[in-house]
Formats: structure tokens, C-alpha cells, sequence
């Protein structure tokens, strides 16, 4: 696997860090833990166990024997992990828990932010993250922890949305490290088709390929064995699967949704979890909605700080909007309801809460069917997106109504002032349809 110095300095270090993230090649950068700024204190699981809420805290985790999903008390876990004899699991063993996708603290956050130790490109919410430009409440969960001992993992999966995927191994004792197996970006297809040759679904992140699986993969496999002050970098769409070994391990994991992860996410990633039902948890058609406004309002400002002229400035910034205004103009037609009903007249951004299809789990933006009768019980509405909809995905008692989130003309217009901008630094063939209205 590709490996670089944290020691290195900053700018080449981020030169690098990028490049690999753009080719889509798997990389690790090795000994952040050495770097001034780095504290070793603030990782440990005493250290959680002394910030906890108290002794009700609880943890996610997931045995993984029956892949069951439970909540167990910190202590408890913590207890459990540092008493975990048999380094390799086997026998009769019933029970191993991992502390899978776990709430970051917030002074673990700060610190990442603050103390300058990883390289601020790729920090979340920073640079090309277009979670920073929608509001926090909607934003989805992208800090996670991860607490590990042997035997415990991830089975092979990709993350989601086509997004781009850090790790930074915060902590271990004795001995606990993790084996990564990653392929290449534009291998997804390939290892998609092989785990369906296998019986699997690699979107469901349900199967543990095993060494020989890996091994006459008709792909390449990259492998490391992650160690403390390890970050491994996750290219989007490549397919990686961790195998936690030793003592205790503790990783600090963010994802980054860059600009060119929206629309992969739209073009090729939505439609798998609409197929196969995963669940889409990153809101991708609102991060597209904020970044094409973010996009427009810079690129308007780049063109009245150079007099119009078409600087190599203005033409990056063009060429990162158009590919994003293209799949927003997808998305708002396809949202579009030539009856409009159900159409609200006012809209108010900030009281937004996030909505998903009860049946496929997709993040729905614009249109969707709703019905409020059946759950009667539970007293809760049922949401379907449209494309289930029209598919007879529905309710049981399949007496929907059609919902509109926003008023349409607002959606419009964001495409249409975007489009406007955009014209004016395309030339005559390249120029994109003005002014868009709606019968
Ligand atoms: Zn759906
Ligand atoms: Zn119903």
C-alpha cells in the first residue's frame, strides 16, 4: 500500500494526500502520533470512561458472532475488552463485542479541529466538504469511533455515498492493530460482480471475504496493517474490509462528501441502495442543493472581482459547478409535479427535519407520497420517495397522498440564477438552458 510520513512538510504532504484522493488510490500516512499536538491522554478508554454521562452511558456495539446490534454499558465494555484472553476467537466462544460506528466526543471533534495535528484539507466540514453547506440539523452523523479488540471487524464494504473516507488509529494496547484489504476506486464494478458471482451483495456489508477470496480476486488488493498514528485514507468507492487483531484498538473515522462524491453518489451509488434497499443517511440531493448555491455565489463574485473576464480562476471554479447544476437540474425535474399538489406556499430552511423513505431508506428532498392512516398505532406517518412509488413500493393500505417539501418555484430558481452564471463564462456551445419555468 502507498505510504507517506505525517512528518513530512505540510504542502507536499497535501499535495500527495490529494492526488491519491483524485486518481482513487488507497493510501496511509503513517505517525501522526508523533507529531507535536498529538495527546495521548485524550484517546485512551479511561479517558472515556472519566468524561462519560455517568455510569448509564451506554455504547453501540455489535457481537460479532450473530452480527447482533445492542447497546451495552461503557464500563461493561470496556471491562470486557481489557479481559479478552484468547487473542484469536474460536471454541465455544458465544460473545465478542465491537464498538462499531460510535459517537465522536466532542473534545475528540475540537481536538481534530484544533490542534493542527492532520492536514486541514481534508478535516470535515472543511475545503470541498459539502456538509459545511447545509445546516448543521440536517447534517448526518460523519465523525464516528470505532473500538476494537481481535477477532472484531468490518466486513467488506464501501462507504457511503461515494464519499471520501479518513481513519486515524487514536489508540492501542497490547499490541491491538487492525489489517485493512482495499481496492481501487474504479475497481467498484468489478468487485461489485465478483461478490455477486460469491453470492454477496457488497452493499449490504454483510460478507467477510476470506484471505483466499481476496487473493484470486480478479482485482488488486491492497493491504496494511494499521498501527497507532496510522491514517488510512479511503478512496471513494473502493471496497475495504478490517480485521481488528491484538488488544484493545480505538480509530477516529470521518467521511468528506468533495464535490465529485455528489454526483458519483446521484449517478451511481443512489441507485444501488434504492435496489437493494441501504439505507442513504447522507441527504445527497440536499448537499447537492447547497453546494450549487454555495458554487453560483463564488463564482458570481470571482466574475465581478475580474470585470467578467474568464480568469483560470473563474474557469476551475466553472468546471467544479456545471457537472453539479447538470445533476441538480436531474434532480428537480424529477421532483417536478405537473399537478403540484400538495405544494406548500411558504418554506422556512431552518425548520427542516430530514425525511427518508420508509421502504428503500433514501433521503427525500422534494416530492414523496405520504400516508398517516395506517400506522395508527404508533401514530406516525409513512413516507415513500416517488421512485418507489411508481414502482408499487407504498403502504399497506396504499392510500398515499403526494407531498411537496418546498415551493417548486424556489428550487427553480437556484437552477436558474446557477445556469445564468454559469452562461456567462461558457461559450456559445457549451451554454446551458436559461430560465427554466414551470407550466
Ligand atoms: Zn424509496
Ligand atoms: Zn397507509
Amino acid at each position: 500500500m502507498p505510504t507517506l510520513e505525517a512528518s513530512l512538510p505540510a504542502p507536499r504532504l497535501r499535495i500527495k494526500v490529494m492526488e491519491y484522493e483524485e486518481k482513487g488510490i488507497p493510501l496511509v500516512v503513517r505517525g501522526f502520533h508523533k507529531l507535536p499536538g498529538w495527546e495521548d491522554a485524550l484517546f485512551t478508554p479511561e479517558w472515556l470512561l472519566e468524561h462519560s454521562t455517568g455510569l448509564n452511558e451506554t455504547i453501540s456495539v455489535r457481537n460479532v458472532y450473530d452480527k447482533r446490534d445492542s447497546e451495552m454499558p461503557l464500563p461493561e465494555f470496556i471491562e470486557r475488552c481489557k479481559n479478552i484472553t484468547d487473542i484469536v476467537p474460536g471454541g465455544t466462544q458465544k460473545e465478542r463485542y465491537y464498538g462499531k460506528d460510535g459517537i465522536c466526543p466532542e473534545q475528540w471533534e475540537a481536538w481534530l479541529s484544533s490542534s493542527g495535528v492532520v492536514p486541514k484539507q481534508i478535516l470535515p466540514f472543511s475545503g470541498d466538504d459539502a456538509f459545511r453547506f447545509i445546516p448543521k440539523q440536517c447534517r448526518a452523523e460523519t465523525l464516528m469511533t470505532y473500538f476494537g479488540v481481535g477477532g472484531t471487524g468490518t466486513p467488506c464494504h464501501k462507504d457511503l455515498c461515494a464519499s471520501v473516507g479518513q481513519n486515524l488509529m487514536v489508540h492501542t494496547e497490547n499490541e491491538g492493530s487492525a489489517v485493512w484489504y482495499m481496492t481501487l476506486r474504479e475497481d467498484a464494478t468489478s468487485v461489485s460482480q465478483y461478490f455477486r458471482s460469491l453470492g454477496q451483495e457488497v452493499d449490504l456489508e454483510t460478507h467477510v471475504a476470506s484471505e483466499l477470496e481476496l487473493k484470486v480476486a480478479p482485482f488488486k488488493v491492497y493491504m496494511h496493517r494499521q498501527e497507532r498514528g496510522d491514517l488510512i485514507c479511503v478512496p471513494q468507492k473502493s471496497c475495504h474490509q478490517v480485521i481488528n487483531e491484538g488488544g484493545i484498538s480505538i480509530k477516529l473515522s470521518w467521511s468528506r462528501m468533495i464535490l465529485s462524491s455528489l454526483v458519483m453518489a446521484y449517478e451511481s451509488e443512489l441507485p444501488i441502495y434504492h435496489r437493494v434497499c441501504r439505507p442513504e443517511i447522507y441527504s445527497v440531493k440536499h448537499l447537492i442543493h447547497g453546494a450549487v448555491m454555495s458554487g453560483t455565489k463564488s463564482l458570481s463574485e470571482a466574475l465581478s472581482e475580474s470585470d467578467g473576464d474568464v480568469t483560470s480562476r473563474v474557469c476551475a471554479m466553472r468546471d467544479r459547478l456545471k457537472p453539479l447544476v447538470n445533476a441538480y437540474t436531474e434532480i428537480i425535474v424529477e421532483g417536478w409535479d405537473p399537478q403540484r399538489k400538495g405544494e406548500p406556499q411558504t418554506w422556512d430552511p431552518d425548520g427542516q427535519t430530514r425525511i427518508s423513505c420508509d421502504f428503500c431508506g433514501a433521503e427525500i428532498f422534494q416530492s414523496y407520497f405520504e400516508c398517516r392512516e395506517c400506522d395508527q398505532e404508533k401514530k406516525e406517518s409513512v413516507s415513500i420517495c416517488s421512485t418507489c412509488y411508481v414502482e408499487g413500493r407504498s403502504c399497506v393500505c396504499d392510500f398515499m397522498e403526494p407531498v411537496t417539501v418546498q415551493p417548486f418555484s424556489l428550487l427553480l430558481s437556484v437552477r436558474n440564477k446557477a445556469v445564468d452564471v454559469l452562461n456567462r463564462c461558457l461559450t456559445e456551445e457549451e451554454q446551458l438552458i436559461p430560465d427554466y419555468t414551470h407550466a
